[in-house]
């Protein structure tokens, strides 16, 4: 079969683009190199649904898609099955001259238009924000800035995409690609291929590799790397907003980010590197982003850590913007590349004006003609009543058996994450928290892999973390 478009990379972008293209009567293919989708820059960042006062909507691309992204996440809230809170951003400033730099992205969020952004002297940021340092000399509020789970939103976003009739290949890592008639033929590592009639270009750190294998413009992806430090959620630093420093030369500085999953995350720092699978992080930038949010909120204490992790921006050298155009080289091959901070807020506003860009290389956008499905919202057992877990219990003993003590997972919730195609132990964890809290899956990974092989019918000394190599049970002991 030929597809109409084949999109390359099953991130935030991949995956968003994705599902706006469901609503039309079109057929998409997801080519995704790794086990499960939102494995790459997607499942690594801060997760805020940044307020639209950092850049410029006018001049800069990812300023406007920040801007119409925030808004658009409401509807995407309502329709899909993903954390998602307005709980509000703070700037705060502590010097004279950091306030000066305050008051700019206080303009530049007026010139923006965003809503109920506000000025604020130290009182009110206090009134805002009662465990901000009380040496704060005033700063800057964003009531529509929020916080989301970025996998679970990935992985709902491909929930619809399949139940609306389209395909999510994994494992299909594309390596070369020709195009005849109008129709591009995309090769696998493995020897698979796929037709199509468009391509989109949606690989994240590897964009400038798949531009290149499709004949497109030449650029250079520079990761810039981020690492995050997550504090249990029992943390009493937890603040109710998300607090900003002054931003730095090329980030918005190290954060305090009270987390859609409960918990209390600080970070990221940004760094550039050379390597694009460079997932380390370092005690001196631990020393670093707990003294940098430690001077912005009291009580944050390294007793609280339960682990790290860092990921990095796909940065396009010498452009400090989104790079999302129709290519002027390769036919009906267009780029979503350089989707560096914020490209998670702006996601559902990026699928759009891809979809502008197909009309423009004459796609016709046919409203489908069968009702659009959504995929069913999942309960979540640490936020049901008694009563409601009673009902449930009655229909699935599973719903009571909890399986993550740290995070309250259920063993029901778990089967499901398996029976959508959620088969590896990051793909489990991304999609339920399941091994997410203290414990960092300590007591349940021997049973969260029993429920795996249960489900998938995959030999439970076969299960991996996320990746071939990355089995749980050594050769040696698996031969036993
Ligand atoms: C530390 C950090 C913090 C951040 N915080 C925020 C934030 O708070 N808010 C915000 O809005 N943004 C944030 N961002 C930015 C945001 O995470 C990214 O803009 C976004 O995740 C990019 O998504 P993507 O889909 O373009 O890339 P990816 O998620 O990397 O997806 C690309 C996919 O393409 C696949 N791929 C690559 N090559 C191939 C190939 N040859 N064949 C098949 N598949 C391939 C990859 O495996 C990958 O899954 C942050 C980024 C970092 C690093």
């Amino acid at each position: 079969m030929i597809y109409d478009i084949a999109i390359i990379g099953g991130g935030i972008t991949g995956a968003a683009t994705a599902y706006h293209l469901s609503h039309f009567e079109l057929k998409t293919v997801i080519l995704e190199k790794e086990s499960d989708c939102s494995f790459g820059v997607s499942k690594a960042n801060s997760g805020i649904v940044h307020g639209g006062f950092h850049y410029s909507a006018r001049n800069t691309l990812k300023g406007k898609l920040e801007l119409r992204g925030n808004q658009l996440f409401d509807r995407w809230h309502k329709e899909l099955d993903f954390a998602f809170e307005r709980c509000g951003i703070l700037v705060a400033a502590f010097t004279p001259s950091e306030m000066e730099e305050v008051e700019k992205l206080y303009a530049s969020g007026v010139a923006n238009g965003v809503p109920g952004i506000e000025l604020c002297s130290p009182r009110r940021m206090l009134e805002l924000e009662p465990k901000l340092n009380s040496s704060v000399c005033g700063g800057l509020f964003a009531p529509q800035g929020g916080v989301t789970e970025p996998y679970m939103l990935v992985f709902s976003l491909i929930d619809a995409v399949k139940l609306n009739g389209n395909d999510v290949k994994t494992d299909f890592k594309v390596t070369s690609a020709t195009e005849h008639d109008g129709v591009w033929e995309i090769f696998s590592e493995n020897g698979d291929t796929v037709k199509a009639k468009y391509v989109i270009n949606a690989a994240g750190l590897f964009a400038d590799e798949v531009s290149e294998i499709f004949g497109g413009e030449k650029f250079k992806i520079t990761p810039r790397k981020g690492e995050e430090y997550l504090l249990d959620r029992l943390s009493a630093a937890r603040p109710s907003k998300v607090i900003f420093p002054v931003p730095a030369a090329h980030s918005k500085g190290v954060l305090v980010i009270p987390t859609a999953g409960g918990t209390t995350m600080i970070g990221p720092t940004a760094q550039i590197t050379d390597d694009k699978n460079d997932n380390s992080t370092t005690k001196i930038s631990k020393d670093e982003i707990f003294s940098l949010a430690q001077n912005m909120v009291s009580g944050i204490s390294e007793r609280d850590l339960i682990t790290s992790f860092s990921g990095s921006r796909p940065v396009i050298e010498n452009k400090e913007d989104f790079f999302i155009a129709i290519s002027k080289c390769a036919p009906n091959f267009i780029q979503a590349a350089g989707i560096q901070s914020p490209g998670l807020t702006a996601s559902p506003a990026i699928s759009e004006y891809i979809g502008e860009l197909l009309v423009q290389c004459g796609l016709k956008l046919v409203t489908r003609k069968t009702p659009f499905i959504l995929p069913e919202k999942i309960p979540h057992l640490r936020e049901l009543s008694t009563v409601q877990l009673e009902k449930l219990y009655r229909q699935d003993p599973a719903w009571a058996n909890i399986i993550c003590r740290c995070e309250k997972i259920s063993e029901a919730e778990i089967r499901i994450a398996v029976r959508r195609g959620h088969t590896t132990l990051d793909g489990v964890k991304f999609a339920t928290r399941a091994s997410m809290g203290r414990c960092q899956g300590g007591f349940c990974t021997m049973k969260i892999m029993q429920i795996i092989a249960d489900e998938s019918g995959i030999a439970f000394e076969n299960i991996v973390k996320n990746k071939k190599n990355s089995a749980i049970i050594p050769t040696p002991q698996k031969k036993l």
